[in-house]
């Protein structure tokens, strides 16, 4: 490739918005143009990159024997309605309608469409175990779109889909993914960590994130330097807060009169045993107004470590629980369970729980709180005012670095983390609201057992920068740059001998399949330079008269502090 025919277009200053390095960077580099708010056009520059990450993916996918396919963008909303997710999905879900008003989605995931096409094709269990991937754009209406490709709105996903006949199938199926990941990051040449992470409402304990190393990520990871312990942050609280997430939740059988509930109505409406002792608690009010609509939605999140009475903690006696119950917002619920408000039901409720009655104050009377399904609202209940005040929110870690680590071979530590991939057993969440089934051996319907599978193609450029930069600019993995080698002519235009040189070797390292760019743009050296230690290319060959009268050329790798020389005659060689 010659840089006159490419396209290149770099920036002294990065754009105000950007806030973190990699997106500065990216901006700078020419790679990415804003388009709006999370929606970037991918440049000629950054594209090649995202295609060499599909391109990695891809082989190693294929290797661990999943099958691609394309679904598209666009899905009727049916299936989406099948699974309930239509309904339940808060405002990331992108809903749009045709011009017959027929609803759709923008697909944010592709877990129902994929669940269609397996209960049509898969009716057999020789058919079994089966593996599905695309790469595909994805659109989630991201609350706060940022960081560039990090956190977009539009962005490309890989998501795999396994198809399994029994629950011991569905773990070789998550194992191989699981596998697969490994060698994606490796050869992307990234330094990540495969961190345990929450099954949310599935629960089980196959869930991992693969997490990106950087101190900019937004997620948080423990670790213990002397195990192989590792957890994202998320998890080792939801655990040691929830040790019954995953149970599942009952829908109200009637409806408590408005004003007039206390807590303990509620615990009647929920079967919850008064007497024992409270493990989780999660509850969403929505309060109304006159008209019944709601003005305002809170989430309020009461989790007791252990085996805590309430009565204790609400006597300070908190010893051991390390602020053992705490309060989360409406975002921070939604981030962390992926359902909307309102529609939050008590989690856990196969442990033990226990609801201190008749904490009724009038200030805070007669809210409506959410149940885990849409019209199975609680309403007039009442909150007592000696819970604690929800600025307990800013404290909403409880695991510190220096914690004994759970597998109790030494100490936690904590690392930010930018959750690049993640694999996740589904079980039959999906195949059983879908109806999803197999025939087995003697001819009987079987449930389908299920894992799904993401990597965010695109995050990964902005991942793979925040570890691979310094202050001139991106250091690309040699696996993923846009052009493995740059060749700089200095004065090709004056210079037969130059171009000649410039041209052969360009040719040469073609002919081997290298990712060569030619810069035959006639910039100045400074100016040249610049732009490919901006654009991160890791080999550069500068080839000048100079150095060409005794037969030699300068090399600089992108990490080198100088450059050395080489024989004309040995680049191909070096670079090879
Ligand atoms: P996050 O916690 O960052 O919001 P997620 O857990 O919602 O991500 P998944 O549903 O697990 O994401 O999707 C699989 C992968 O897609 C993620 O591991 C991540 O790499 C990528 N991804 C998710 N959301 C975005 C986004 N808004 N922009 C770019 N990549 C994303
Ligand atoms: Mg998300
Ligand atoms: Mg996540
Ligand atoms: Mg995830």
């Amino acid at each position: 490739m010659k840089a006159s025919q490419f396209f290149i277009s770099t920036l002294k200053e990065a754009p105000a918005d950007a806030e973190i390095v990699s997106h500065k960077l990216m901006m700078r580099a020419g790679m990415i143009k804003r388009l709006g708010a999370g929606l970037y056009n991918y440049m000629p520059m950054g594209l090649r990159v995202i295609r060499k990450v599909e391109h990695i993916i891809r082989s190693e996918m294929d290797r661990a024997g999943a099958v691609e396919l394309l679904m598209p963008v666009v899905q009727p909303a049916e299936l989406w309605q099948e699974t309930g997710r239509f309904e339940k999905m808060g405002p990331e879900l992108l809903r749009v309608k045709d011009r017959h008003g027929r609803d759709f989605i923008i697909q944010p995931t592709s877990e129902e469409v994929v669940t269609d096409i397996a209960r049509q094709e898969l009716r057999s269990y020789k058919q079994l175990p089966k593996n599905f991937y695309h790469i595909q754009t994805k659109f989630r209406d991201e609350r706060r779109p940022r960081f560039g490709v990090m956190r977009g709105r539009e962005f490309t996903m890989k998501d795999a889909y396994s198809f399994d006949r029994d629950v011991a199938s569905a773990g070789r199926s998550y194992e191989n993914m699981y596998g697969a990941y490994c060698k994606i990051f490796d050869r992307l040449g990234l330094q990540y960590r495969a961190v345990a992470a929450d099954t949310g409402a599935i629960g089980g304990d196959r869930s991992h994130e693969f997490q990106v190393i950087a101190d900019t990520g937004e997620d948080a990871i423990i670790y213990c330097p002397t195990s192989d312990y590792a957890a994202n942050i998320e998890l080792a609280e939801a655990l040691a807060l929830l040790p019954s997430r995953g149970a599942a939740t009952q829908p109200l059988t009637k409806t408590p009169t408005p004003g007039k509930s206390t807590c303990a109505d509620v615990a009647e409406l929920l079967k919850l045993d008064l007497t024992q002792t409270v493990k989780s608690l999660v509850l969403a009010t929505d309060e109304l107004n006159e008209q019944g609509e709601v003005v305002k939605s809170q989430v309020w999140l009461l989790l007791v470590r252990g085996d805590h009475d309430l009565n204790e903690v609400k006597a300070g006696k908190l010893d051991g629980l390390k602020g053992g119950f705490r309060f989360a917002t409406v975002g921070e619920i939604e981030a962390h369970f992926g359902c909307k408000p309102g529609y939050l039901g008590p989690i856990g409720l196969k442990a033990p729980l226990k609801i201190v009655a008749d904490r009724t104050v009038a200030n805070m009377a007669d809210f409506v709180c959410g149940a885990n399904e849409p019209d199975f609202h609680f309403t007039g209940v009442n909150w007592g005012r000696d819970l604690p005040e929800p600025d307990l929110v800013a404290d909403i870690r409880n695991v510190v670095a220096g914690d004994p680590s759970p597998d109790g071979k030494g100490v936690l530590a904590i690392q930010r983390g930018i959750e690049v991939g993640h694999v996740f057993y589904l079980g039959t969440k999906y195949s059983a609201a879908m109806n999803a089934t197999y025939l087995d051996e003697t001819g009987k319907p079987q449930l389908m057992e299920m894992g799904c599978y993401g990597i965010g193609v695109t995050r990964i450029l902005g991942a793979a920068i925040e570890q691979n930069h310094d202050e001139r600019g991106i250091i690309w993995p040699d696996s993923i740059a846009p052009f493995t080698v740059v060749v700089c002519p200095i004065g090709m235009d004056r210079s037969e001998a130059v171009k000649d040189a410039a041209t052969q070797l360009h040719q040469d390292l073609q002919a081997l399949g290298i990712d060569v760019l030619l810069d035959d743009r006639g910039e100045r050296p400074g100016a040249m330079f610049a732009d490919w230690e901006l654009v991160g290319v890791p080999h550069r060959v500068v080839i000048s008269d100079r150095g060409l009268k005794e037969g030699q050329v300068e090399y600089q790798g992108r990490r080198d502090t100088e450059a050395t020389k080489l024989a004309l005659a040995d680049v191909v060689a070096h670079l090879k």
